[in-house]
Parts: C-alpha cells; sequence; structure tokens
C-alpha cells in the first residue's frame, strides 16, 4: 500500500492550489484526479473574467493554467475515482476503482459539486438529445436554433449571453421575478436583443420524440400552462456538492456540503475540504484557488501537532 503524508481529492482550482501549496511546504502529496487533466467545473465556463490579473481567460485555459503551474512543481498525480474512504485511529484510507488502496495522515476533499438536475418528465430520456447542463460544451449543436435556459443566478445568464451569440433566440426560463445573478450579467441579458425572459415560470416537462421540442412550462403566479417550440433545453440550476463518500465520517449541512470554516478544517482531525465542497458563502474560482493555500496552512499545523 502507497503511503503520503497528505492527499489530496480533486484537481479543480481548490485541489490544484493546494497541490501548489504543498509542494512549496514540501509536503508527501498525492493528487487523486478523475480524469487526466480534468480541472473541476471551471472548464465548462466559457469566460472567466474576474480572476485578477488575468483579465479575458476561458474557464479551461485558467485550468490548464492551475495544472501546469502544479506540474512545474513537481506535484505527484493519479487518475482514478475514490469508491471508499474510511478512517483508522489517525490513519486514512482511500481507494480508488481499481483497487489500488492509498495511506495518508490527511486528506483534502476538493471534490467539487455537479450539475442539479430538474427531476421532471423527459429530462433523464433526452439528456444528451438536446437537454445539456454546460452550454459551453454543447452550444455549437445548436447554432441558429432556439434554445431555453433555466435558472436566474449567475451560470444560467452567464449561459444564455454565451447561447445568444449563437442561436437565433434564446429563453431564459427563470421561477421569480428577479434573477439572483449579478448586476453586469443582467444587463447583458437585457441589452441582448436574442434574449426574451419568461418570468415565474417553470417547466413542467420536455417533451420531444428523439430529441427535445417543445417544453410544457407553467406560469406560478396564473398557474397558465405553455407550450414552448425549442430545439434546446440548457439546465443551469445550481449545483449539488459530490460529498456522498465522506457524509457519514464528516459533519455536512442539510444540502450534503462538508461543513468547515475558511480554515477548511472539519469536525474530524486530519480531513480538511476546500473549493465548491464545503459550506461558504461565495463559490467562485478565486476563493477555491485561496481554500487551497488555506487547507495546506491548516494541514500543517495539524502535522506539527500529531
Ligand atoms: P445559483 O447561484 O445557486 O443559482 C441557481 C439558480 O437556479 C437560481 O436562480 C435558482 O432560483 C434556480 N433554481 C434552483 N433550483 C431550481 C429548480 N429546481 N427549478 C428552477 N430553478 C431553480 O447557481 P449558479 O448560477 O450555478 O452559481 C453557483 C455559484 O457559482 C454562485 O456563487 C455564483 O456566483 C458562482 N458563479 C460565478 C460565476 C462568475 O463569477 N463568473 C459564474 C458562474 C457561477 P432562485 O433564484 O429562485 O433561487
Amino acid at each position: 500500500m502507497k503511503q503520503y503524508d497528505l492527499i489530496i481529492v480533486g484537481s479543480g482550482p481548490a485541489g490544484l492550489s493546494a497541490s501548489i501549496y504543498a509542494r512549496r511546504a514540501e509536503i508527501s502529496t498525492l493528487v487523486i484526479e478523475k480524469s487526466p487533466m480534468s480541472g473541476g467545473q471551471i472548464v465548462n465556463t466559457y469566460e472567466v473574467d474576474n480572476y485578477p490579473g488575468i483579465p479575458e481567460i476561458s474557464g479551461f485555459d485558467l485550468a490548464m493554467k492551475f495544472r501546469k503551474h502544479s506540474d512545474a512543481l513537481g506535484a505527484t498525480f493519479v487518475e482514478g475515482d475514490v469508491v471508499q474512504f474510511r478512517v483508522e485511529d489517525q490513519n486514512k484510507y482511500i481507494t480508488l476503482g481499481n483497487g489500488d488502496t492509498y495511506r495518508c495522515k490527511a486528506i483534502i476533499i476538493a471534490t467539487g459539486a455537479v450539475s442539479r438536475h430538474l427531476n421532471i418528465p423527459g429530462e433523464d430520456r433526452l439528456s444528451g438529445m438536446g437537454v445539456s447542463y454546460c452550454a459551453t460544451c454543447d452550444g455549437a449543436f445548436f447554432r441558429n436554433k432556439i434554445v431555453a435556459v433555466v435558472g436566474g443566478g449567475d451560470t444560467a445568464l452567464e449561459d444564455a449571453i454565451f447561447l445568444s451569440r449563437l442561436c437565433a433566440k434564446v429563453y431564459i426560463i427563470h421561477r421569480r421575478h428577479e434573477f439572483r445573478a449579478v448586476k453586469s450579467l443582467c444587463s447583458s441579458v437585457e441589452k441582448a436583443s436574442n434574449i426574451e425572459v419568461m418570468w415565474n415560470s417553470k417547466v413542467k416537462e420536455i417533451r420531444g420524440e428523439e430529441q427535445v421540442e417543445s417544453l410544457l412550462i407553467q406560469n406560478i403566479v396564473t398557474e397558465e400552462n405553455n407550450i414552448l417550440q425549442i430545439n434546446g433545453l440548457f439546465i443551469a440550476i445550481g449545483t449539488v456538492p459530490n460529498s456522498e463518500l465522506y457524509r457519514d465520517i464528516v459533519s455536512v449541512d442539510n444540502s450534503g456540503y462538508i461543513i468547515a470554516g475558511e480554515d477548511c478544517r472539519t469536525n474530524v482531525p486530519g480531513i480538511f475540504a476546500a473549493g465548491d465542497i464545503r459550506t461558504k458563502q461565495l463559490k467562485q474560482v478565486i476563493t477555491a484557488a485561496a481554500d487551497g493555500a488555506n487547507a495546506i496552512t491548516s494541514v500543517e499545523r495539524y502535522f506539527s501537532l500529531i
């Protein structure tokens, strides 16, 4: 069984930042990544314009910069899905899908989050057949077509703006009468001539034989039902944390986020949570990267105590 002082699970901005700080602190570290150069959720972001010092960059390119930085400092990566996690005294054991087990003294869980589903009829059946959770990945398939985006947060509005540059028409379907997205995105949506917002509306069903053809939409205020003909539906209603494997060991909140403060410490000594997986107010690349740095400071403190 291979042993490291620290194992970082996840290679998004939090995990990669932690790996950079770990290398600088000369901690024996393994980073477990789901797929080669996976980069986390950020790789699906068309444009990141709020990371200081890098005004215009795609999410993919920024993720690759983090990865190259980590590689340059000599971080060790292994590819795999963690299928089991257990704690015995001060040792933590991680088993991958291929059966390999690793032992460590400390672990940083930086596994992020995945797209939330609407859980309505037609969603699973037509997923990949016009239903998408990633506008930057799939938008190009809908060039000059009519699409809809569900949601009212930063992701939904960013997706709508991105799609408005490709598609003939973009509907935003939002369940309330105001967006929660930042003002700059709201004004860009207002300015786009081919974006139409459907307020107080929810999608009840996604219809189509082999491809998405239409949506059954209900106005929540009037309870009136309408059919909207579209070619593609982009669901951008937030994320759920990838914390299933850890929930019986560390404390999580009602939504499954691991309870940890800015120092990334969980209720279990030697287990740390960084990035979107932990309870925090603002989930951004910069706060995830900051978590990586804070987590390593906490790991060093922990090592000095055991
Ligand atoms: P979010 O902020 O949680 O917004 C989710 C949206 O989906 C909300 O408008 C919510 O409606 C709606 N929603 C949730 N469940 C729904 C359901 N079952 N049916 C219909 N609508 C539903 O998620 P997000 O936009 O993915 O953003 C997540 C975090 O990442 C945020 O902190 C955001 O600021 C950040 N982010 C930042 C950037 C950037 O800085 N460039 C880009 C993307 C995301 P209500 O408004 O009614 O709750």
